[in-house]
């Protein structure tokens, strides 16, 4: 499964592989996690997660929520 578009949907502009940083607000704490390989506009700043990356980031964002840590950061 391959969900990351090879031309930007919103800008058209070039997407290419590029870190992001990815926030989770949550009930009880908020989750940041940068340096998270992504793909990125190179126009608009708008990026794409994999899906292994994002099985990564919903277990952090998962373990902050059962540990109700109010700010994790953390860098991938
Ligand atoms: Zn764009």
């Amino acid at each position: 499964m391959n969900h990351i578009p090879s031309k930007c949907p919103i800008c058209g502009g070039k997407v290419e592989k590029g870190t992001t940083t990815f926030t989770a607000d949550l009930k009880t704490g908020v989750v940041v996690v940068r340096n998270v390989p992504a793909f990125v506009c190179t126009q608009c700043g708008e990026d794409w997660i994999d899906n292994p990356v994002s099985i990564q980031l919903e277990a952090i964002t998962d373990r902050a929520r059962k540990q109700k840590t109010q700010l994790e950061m953390v860098s991938m």
